[in-house]
């Protein structure tokens, strides 16, 4: 594992020198510690300067917030966007007046039970303003760490922050919130996301991996998440004698112009199978369930093997014999799946 331990000397050093003068940090009250990390979420520090100091001043106290009427919170936060934030925070500042008589916990646990606080803000608010040595590890600590160990884990999945947070946890210093702020600085003067990173003006030079190797703008590694639609398909491999039916996709769309063996659009059960023919059957049987992703879209697919009394099919359906279903037909792979069960028959059917 990368020793994170060697990062605290020169990154405090660096940051008694270079830190950002922010109005926030001259009174690290814990109230005001909050509201700015609530307001940082999706702003930028120079944007969130203003709408700050027009909060602080409008409600200077948790007790002002709690109290305050929905109408002029909102229009205090009128422009920052997410409203939710600043309902959420009204929401916990009333919490806060019950449960601790005004005052944020100086418990990082007992602040992460508070409506809008996650493991970030908790640290943040604990760190700053009680010195507990806590982590606050959101993306722009996660793209530091990331660089510096030269790692290539995915920074948006939950399991690597909360591995990152285990990992920096025994590495913070008594100056627990200038050691967090130093790496929040750090990440936005110096690492700087979009973009080349200043590594000549960088204090851990000296043991970043990223560097060393080159593949900084590589890092850190951001899978996007998928947005794949998902599709219920119910497979008809419908058997007539030695022959089976295919049916020509639509010229457009998806797989446009091949072939497909009959399908439904949805999950079908073995009675409404039977039902949706309308015509004899000698057997149905169930094959094994099937996912097929394409880019946009995952088929998820049931199919039945039903053997037909007499070749009765709806037009644009076509009678294919075994063997050219192989050779002579251009079916896409979700469907040549079930080649597998035609030429493994009987395996595969349940
Ligand atoms: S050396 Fe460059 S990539 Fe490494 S932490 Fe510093 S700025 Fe980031």
């Amino acid at each position: 594992m990368y020793k994170y331990d060697q990062i605290v000397a020169p990154l405090l050093a660096w940051y008694d020198k270079n830190g950002r003068v922010l109005p926030w940090r001259s009174h690290p009250d814990p109230y005001y510690v909050w509201v700015s990390e609530i307001m940082l979420q999706q702003t930028r520090v120079e944007a969130v300067k203003a709408y700050f100091a027009r909060f602080t001043e409008a409600l200077p106290t948790i007790e002002d917030l709690a109290k305050a009427p929905e109408e002029e919170l909102l229009k205090l936060w009128e422009g920052l966007g997410y409203y939710n934030r600043v309902r959420n925070l009204q929401a916990a500042a009333q919490t806060v007046m019950e449960m601790y008589d005004g005052k944020l916990p100086a418990d990082f646990e007992a602040l992460l039970q508070l409506k809008g606080i996650g493991s970030y803000t908790a640290g943040a608010i604990a760190s700053i303003s009680y010195g507990i040595p806590v982590p606050a590890v959101d993306g722009n600590v996660l793209r530091v760490m990331k660089r510096l160990s030269g790692s290539y884990d995915d920074i948006l999945k939950a399991s690597v922050k909360k591995q990152m947070e285990k990992d920096l946890l025994p590495v913070i210093p008594e100056r627990a919130g200038a050691f967090n702020q130093a790496i929040m600085d750090l990440g936005a003067m110096v690492c700087i996301p979009n973009g080349k990173p200043l590594c000549q003006e960088c204090p851990l030079a000296f043991c970043c991996i990223a560097r060393e190797k080159g593949i900084q703008e590589q890092l850190p590694v951001k899978a996007k998440k998928s947005k794949r639609k998902q599709v219920k398909l119910t497979v008809l491999l419908l058997q007539y004698e030695d022959t089976f039916a295919l049916q020509k996709r639509s010229e457009k769309g998806l797989l446009a112009g091949l072939w497909q063996f009959p399908n439904l659009e949805g999950h079908f059960t073995k009675k409404q199978v039977e039902q949706t023919l309308e015509q004899e059957v000698i057997s149905i049987k169930k094959l094994e369930p099937y996912v097929h992703i394409f880019t946009h879209i995952e088929w998820h697919m049931r199919g039945y093997w039903i053997r037909l009394q007499k070749p009765i099919l709806p037009e644009g359906y076509t009678w294919v014999k075994k063997e050219d279903l192989q050779t002579s037909y251009a079916l896409p792979t979700a469907f040549r799946r079930y080649l597998d069960f035609v030429r493994e028959e009987p395996t595969g059917i349940k």
